[in-house]
């Protein structure tokens, strides 16, 4: 099946222009058959995200996006503290290890390879010194590439990837409409709900599929 594992929506995502319905209608166009929503610190209420899913006549499975001392990672299962509470990135690895939930690190290189660092002017670091960061091996998968991130992230995470190759993941990181999809996930078998998703990313059978180019 093909999903597209990171989106986010207006207003629960104040950086969104898109809504629910542009992302799905996006997502279906595209010929994908499930798609994660992943706000910032906040989950949609299951039952709020299963309604919508009846309505829409379309798989969407709840994730999040959560803000860490190292950055954003994606989370996809149970989290035992209440995500106002916060989390450092070692507090996420420590409880995730024990309870099954999914770690994927998103736009992995954005602070010292995105826009923003090359505007800056800032030199990246070599592929050898990404993949030798702690967060490269502690998640269980690598977004290689989404709608939010520029050929410079790409090919740096790719050459990351090829010194401590990983499972990879590719997701639209959809902020607007037409997005969804655009870059997404293939997993070997069909799941419709987070614990489902999370044992897949777990054991790695994940691959990043681009569907447009730009
Ligand atoms: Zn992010
Ligand atoms: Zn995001």
């Amino acid at each position: 099946m093909l999903i597209d594992l990171h989106a986010h929506t207006a207003p629960r995502s104040n950086c969104s222009r898109t809504t629910l319905d542009e992302l799905v209608a996006s997502a279906r166009r595209r010929g994908l058959d499930a798609l994660c929503i992943t706000e910032h610190d906040v989950r949609w209420p299951d039952d709020e995200l299963a309604d919508a899913s009846r309505t829409l006549g379309f798989p969407l499975i709840p994730g999040v996006e959560l803000s860490t001392d190292i950055g954003h990672v994606l989370v996809f299962g149970p989290l035992e503290r209440p995500l106002w509470s916060g989390y450092t990135f070692e507090q996420l690895v420590e409880e995730t290890e024990r309870s099954g939930t999914a770690l994927v690190l998103p736009h992995p290189v954005r602070r010292v390879a995105g826009e923003r660092a090359r505007r800056a002017g800032r030199v990246p670091p070599t592929p050898a010194e990404v993949a030798a960061w702690p967060q490269w091996s502690a998640v269980h998968a690598i977004e290689a590439a989404s709608t939010q991130t520029i050929a410079a992230e790409h090919e740096l995470t790719a050459a990351a990837l090829a010194v401590a190759p990983r499972p990879r993941v590719g997701a639209s990181d959809a902020h607007g409409p037409d997005l969804a999809g655009r870059f997404c996930t293939r997993l070997s078998v069909d799941v419709r709900d987070a614990s489902g998703l999370a044992t897949e990313i777990r054991a790695g059978h994940t691959d990043a599929v681009r569907l447009d180019p730009d």
